[in-house]
């Protein structure tokens, strides 16, 4: 594979998921990994450390008294725990001089708790047995040979139950020559004496690597200056650290594996649904508008993201008919008075008689004008351009305008037009000339089809809100097939045909509705008369109510 093609596939989502996904893992596993890795050897080190502090505190004990240890005794002189003060107090009346060198507490056959003290005094060892009620005295007469002999025995019997190689005890003097050893040779234990002379503690505890052997040694200075060495080998506890460290790792790519190919198929499933999407889009933009995308099962959200997908072809669809019928009307309604005019010019020059034709033409053209103005504002008003200029605006005063001006051309066809206003409405947020528009070819259009004594009414009310604004008429009505198609551009009903008009007037005033966020219906039998409904919301901002004012009408 090239590099290109490499750099390509690792840009793509499924790559960046399933790179992500393996890292979090990684992280999660390398840091439980280390939680169980280091909690297990603190545990194997402190056992180590635990068994050789309980040889070296039963060694110390019988290297000064020569007795097998108290059973059940817990050492407290080299410990943190001080030496209870009944103790110390009865141990400074019996021999001031005392200097501790070894102490242990346990429970006597009677259950009283007893201290076992050992103590220097006058170059002379005693042991001192205490209880809260009495205080008894022994002196350790024991020569420096009987202990060492006896040392020598007791490393001998420890390590008897314990394997060549794993636990390794030690006497030496002062000066690192060695007194007493466990069963290893005197050269197996040589290790132990290197680091004698680099420590001056009194106590300590270290790490030794002696071939294949990794030791834990602790160093006891006695009270008289010799050392006992007690050391533990750790080479099982690190071959188990260290098949622990290959099973976790085995099971860490193996982990790693499973994740990678988990989230591959994964990732995989969701894409899928937006591979769908893709093609269709492709389709789409080779021009094939029927295609959309199938729902699937990856899950809500692709599903979703299909269905406004779907949404947005429909609408662009329906723009582009929309489109197509606008451009096919204009064409149409531009050709018959182009026609009409050609024809009059071709006439008027056969004929030799052209007096009405500038006339002609002027009026030919004003139509023309008409009509490509009407289709523009209403292109502007539904792209919300031609109402994009709002201004606080009383309904009111824009109904009684339109009854002042239409009342004239109502009167001459003997048709009444009145104007009923609410005697209270709110303020409404919107562009004034819309209006003027809106209710101008409403109010048109009722005087056009309504025949002479007739009536014509504006009625306007607040309710919950909105205003209603109601245009209504006792003219022709219209025809139930009609209804659906009144608001269509260039749409006009057969019974308007010889009516002058081009069919868009209803086009625009649904246009400034919308606009507006508010809604027309009408209401329409033939012969009746017609009633359009027009809601249009009150803006918060302009909830203030006008006061009441004086029914204002125009004469019928
Ligand atoms: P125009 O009035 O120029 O024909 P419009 O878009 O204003 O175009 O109206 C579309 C059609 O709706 C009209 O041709 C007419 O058939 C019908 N119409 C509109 N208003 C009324 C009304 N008040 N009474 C009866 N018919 C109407």
């Amino acid at each position: 594979m090239s590099w290109n093609k490499l750099k390509t596939l690792f840009n793509t989502v499924r790559a960046k998921m399933c790179g992500i996904n393996v890292a979090l893992i990684l992280m999660a596993f390398l840091l439980s990994f280390n939680g169980i890795y280091f909690f297990q050897r603190n545990y194997l080190l402190n056992e180590m450390e635990e068994k050789i502090t309980i040889f070296s505190n039963e060694f110390e004990y019988e290297y000064l008294t020569g007795d097998e240890e108290i059973p059940g005794a817990e050492v407290i002189h080299t410990q943190t725990v001080d030496i209870p003060d009944f103790a110390s107090i009865a141990i400074q009346r019996h021999r001031p001089e005392a200097n501790v060198v070894f102490a242990c507490q346990s429970l006597n056959q009677m259950g009283e708790n007893t201290i076992t003290v050992i103590a220097e005094a006058d170059d002379l060892l005693f042991e001192f047995t205490i209880t809260p009620s009495r205080i008894e005295e022994r002196e350790l007469t024991a020569s420096l040979s009987e202990r060492i002999a006896s040392m020598h025995e007791e490393f001998n019997e420890e390590s008897y139950g314990e394997d060549d190689q794993q636990v390794f005890f030690l006497l030496m003097s002062a000066d690192g020559e060695m007194l007493a050893h466990s069963r290893q040779s005197p050269d197996e234990l040589r290790f132990l004496t290197e680091p004698v002379h680099v420590q001056s503690d009194k106590t300590w505890l270290t790490r030794h690597r002696q071939g294949n052997h990794s030791v834990m040694a602790l160093y006891k200075r006695l009270y008289d200056g010799n050392l006992l060495v007690i050391a533990g080998n750790l080479t099982k506890a690190e071959r188990n650290l260290a098949h622990l460290a290959s099973i976790l790792g085995i099971v860490m790519v193996f982990m790693i594996v499973v994740s990678l190919a988990g989230s591959w198929l994964l990732s995989g499933m969701f894409l899928k649904g937006l591979n769908r999407v893709k093609k269709a889009a492709a389709h789409i933009a080779e021009g094939d508008f029927d295609q959309r995308v199938a729902m699937g099962r990856e899950g809500q959200e692709i599903n979703e993201l299909a269905t406004v997908f779907n949404d947005m072809v429909d609408q662009v669809e329906k723009l582009l008919r929309e489109l197509k019928t606008v451009s096919d009307d204009i064409a149409h309604d531009l050709r018959t008075p182009l026609t009409v005019l050609r024809g009059r010019a071709e006439l008027a020059l056969t004929s030799g008689n052209g007096t009405d034709l500038p006339i002609q033409v002027l009026d030919s053209c004003d139509h023309l004008l008409d009509i490509i103005n009407t289709t523009l504002l209403i292109s502007q008003t539904e792209a919300g351009l031609f109402t994009a200029q709002r201004e606080e605006l009383d309904l009111q005063d824009v109904a009684q305008q339109t009854v002042d001006i239409f009342l004239p051309a109502a009167e001459a066809q003997g048709i009444t037009l009145e104007f009923v206003p609410a005697p209270k409405v709110s303020l409404l947020q919107v562009n004034r000339t819309a209006m003027q528009r809106l209710l101008g070819n409403l109010v048109e259009n009722a005087i056009k089809f309504t025949p002479p004594g007739g009536r014509v009414e504006i009625r306007i009310t607040e309710e919950a809100g909105k205003l209603s604004l109601v245009v209504s008429d006792t003219g022709s009505g219209i025809q139930p097939q009609d209804k659906d198609n009144i608001f269509k551009r260039f749409y006009r009903g057969d019974g308007s045909r010889s009516t002058r008009g081009s069919g868009l007037g209803l086009s625009l005033v649904k246009a400034i509705v919308i606009a507006c966020d508010g809604t027309i219906s009408v209401e329409s039998a033939p012969g009746t008369g017609t009633t359009f409904l027009i809601t249009l919301p009150i803006a918060s901002q302009t909830n203030a109510a006008k006061p009441a004012r004086d029914e204002k009408s125009g004469g019928g």
